[in-house]
């Protein structure tokens, strides 16, 4: 079977535009410049986004509507936990939307975000962000290439120059 150039496959390097916005409306996030790129079949990016790009071609539009399931999760209850309020530092405050690192029963490290605040207690909640929210994802492939060996080794996209996060 022959892949062409310009379709998008296992190891390919794709740029995309995208707008992600919630079923109200509300843009949740989107690339400003078309800068976005990612190495596909590497479990760069959300499984269902993924599996819908799977196939197109440079110039390609869609929109796609990923479930909780293929996305971050269903929202998961018992993720919420108050917490007393002497457990956070006493001087400064704390506020509904702040995040802080904090350690799981399981001892894994998890970023919670603060919902509730009362005098005695914080109410936190380690479920991600986006957990349980519909993504509607408007893209347009911008550019498809190879990845390079480079890439290929750590797993993921590298800039025009070379930059990257590790
Ligand atoms: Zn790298």
């Amino acid at each position: 079977m022959t892949i062409a150039e310009n379709t998008i496959a296992e190891n390919k390097v794709v740029t995309l535009h995208y707008k992600l916005t919630d079923n109200e409306g509300a843009v949740i996030d989107q690339s400003d410049d078309g800068s976005f790129l990612y190495l596909h079949g590497a479990q760069n990016i959300i499984p269902g986004l993924e599996n819908a790009l799977t196939g197109k071609t440079n110039g390609d539009e869609l929109s796609v509507s990923v479930s909780p399931e293929e996305g971050y999760g269903e929202h998961d209850d018992s993720r919420v936990a108050s917490v007393p309020r002497d457990r956070f530092p006493a001087d400064g405050e704390i506020e509904p939307g702040m995040q802080f690192r904090a350690q799981s029963p399981e001892g894994e490290m998890d970023v919670v975000t603060v919902t509730e605040v009362s005098d005695a207690t914080v109410t936190v909640d380690s479920n991600h962000p986006l957990a349980g929210v519909q993504l509607n994802f408007e893209v347009k492939i911008v550019d498809i290439r190879d990845a390079t060996a480079e890439e290929l080794e750590h797993g993921h996209a590298h800039g025009p120059e070379g930059h990257h996060h590790h």
